[in-house]
């Protein structure tokens, strides 16, 4: 067990009296465990970026980018111990742990570059008129265990770039790479400007709560995410909230079906199907579902299942134990329902850790409970469409609406769908292309405001209006 992880506070290595447990979700046993910040260390760590927040929104554009430049190159440099931790913490294979270590890095250094700009509003002889975009303060994160790395530093970096100070909190399932990351970042980023701090189900709350916080920006589930809302109205501290989804995939008759079927299926379980914009439903037109079906089972029958740090595993467990009670009852309630699966259904519950296997289900009803909720693990519902406006209807009847995709070998039509469909992002012909430089939003119970892009940047700062008017002469 490794029990020398310290959050970091003012700079500082902080421990604390009460841990709490991480495992390992390939095993199912602890391997580490990690501070549980208590009720003073919490407001210790606002006093610290309270402190430190003067000086870092009075740091040059320049100066703070090259800081975060500096911290892309620690994550960079030690991407492959970090690589480890990620996998032991989360379960990802080691190559996808790379990728997100990586994608951090590259957000950091992307971000670092930004513009933020001031907008003129009347340059004339009688006013100049100004708005320039100011940073709010001390933000809270509140990241979720699916990206626990990337999902930070979409936060991170802007809050940082803004001129704002911050304080990550990372989930409980997955605290131990952000740790070892605010460790590395000492010295890197000044004292105070981000603190990490870690605990359990009650730490949550009381950072929403915190009246010394101004923002929360929040990436997790839509029920957490009411919950923060509610908590951030009582001193109106701004939010963000990246939330839930359950994308719809549009594949058109015209797709060419042995092209586009390894796409398709790494759509819907890449990461163990546990990403927020992955594809949970795919409509699939009648005249090529079962060309489709029949590929989709062969290629699923290719991919290795197993502990993420062994070589060649594409796929790792569900993260945790509720996830996986979460999705074996929403396979249960397939069976009950006497729906068919193409391939999957079967779950070990004797075997070491939280594996299920890959799990597609033939044409099950429209209002089933796999095609209506949001299961984040791996199972799929693969439906039968024939028109093209039922299609377009069914996909839009979610109280979601965070992204989707259409597949067609015709653009145009693609893009006439796209324009129908109720979600912050559409794909045609991919899925999941994200960008530090493209805004990612979250319509309908998906989310409030955007990360991402110019719009992203400008969420970690107030507008302030300035104008001028030519003194009066005496
Ligand atoms: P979750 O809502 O359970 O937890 C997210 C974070 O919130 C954790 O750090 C948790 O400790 C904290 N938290 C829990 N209760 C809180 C409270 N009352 N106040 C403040 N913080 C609290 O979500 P999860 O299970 O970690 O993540 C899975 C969900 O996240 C899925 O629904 C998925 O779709 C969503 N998600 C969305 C995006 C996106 O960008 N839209 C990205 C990834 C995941």
């Amino acid at each position: 067990m490794m029990n020398d992880f310290t959050m970091t506070i003012a700079g500082k290595p902080v421990e604390s009296s009460d841990v709490i447990t991480v495992l390992n979700p390939a095993t199912g046993r602890p391997i580490a465990t990690a501070p549980d910040c208590s009720t003073e260390q919490l407001e210790q760590a606002v006093t610290s970026a309270r402190a430190a927040f003067p000086a870092w929104r009075a740091t040059s554009d320049a100066d703070r980018g090259q800081i975060l430049k500096a911290a892309a190159g620690v994550l960079t440099a030690n991407a492959d111990e970090l690589m480890r931790l990620l996998t032991s913490e989360q379960g990802k294979p080691h190559d996808e742990a790379r990728f997100e270590i990586m994608g951090a890095a590259y957000w950091l250094s992307s971000l670092a570059g930004m513009e933020i700009p001031v907008e003129v509003n009347e340059d004339s002889a009688d006013r100049r008129s100004e708005t320039r975009h100011v940073p709010i303060g001390v933000v809270a994160g509140i990241s979720p265990w699916n990206f626990p790395v990337l999902l930070s530093f979409w936060k991170i970096a802007p809050a940082l770039r803004a001129g704002n100070t911050m304080i990550l909190k990372p989930s409980p399932f997955t605290p131990l790479t952000m740790l070892r990351i605010g460790e590395l970042l000492r010295g890197v980023i000044p004292d105070g400007v981000l603190n990490i701090i870690t605990g359990g189900d009650a730490l949550g709350p009381k950072v929403t709560a915190h009246p010394g916080i101004n923002k929360v920006s929040f990436t997790g589930s839509t029920a957490t995410g009411k919950r923060v809302m509610a908590s951030a109205a009582a001193d109106l501290k701004r939010v963000t909230l990246e939330l839930g989804g359950n994308d719809a995939a549009i594949i058109m008759p015209d797709v060419d079906v042995e092209a586009v079927a390894k796409d398709l299926f790494w759509a819907a379980f890449r990461n163990s199907a546990q990403i927020c914009i992955a594809t949970k439903r795919m409509y699939v037109h009648e005249t090529i579902y079962d060309q489709l079906a029949a590929a989709l089972k062969d290629y699923a029958q290719s991919v290795k299942m197993g502990d993420g740090s062994e070589q060649g595993i594409q796929l790792g467990p569900v993260q945790n134990k509720l996830q996986f009670d979460r999705v074996v009852e929403i396979i249960d309630d397939c069976k009950h329902n006497g729906f068919r699966f193409l391939t999957g259904g079967n779950v070990s519950h004797d075997a070491p850790g939280y594996f299920i296997p890959v799990t597609i289900v033939d044409n099950p009803p429209e209002g089933s409970r796999v095609v209506q909720e949001e299961a984040f693990g791996p199972i799929l519902p693969l439906i039968k469409f024939s028109e093209l406006e039922d299609v377009i209807s069914r996909a839009n009847a979610s109280e979601y609406g965070l992204a989707g995709s259409v597949w067609s070998s015709d653009t145009e039509a693609a893009l006439a769908i796209a324009a129908r469909l109720e979600t912050g992002t559409v794909w045609i012909n991919e899925v999941q292309h994200l960008s530090p430089f493209q805004a990612f939003a979250g319509h309908k119970q998906s989310g409030l405001g955007v990360e991402n892009g110019l719009g992203g940047l400008l969420e970690y700062t107030m507008a302030q209006t300035i104008t001028v008017k030519p003194a009066k002469a005496g």
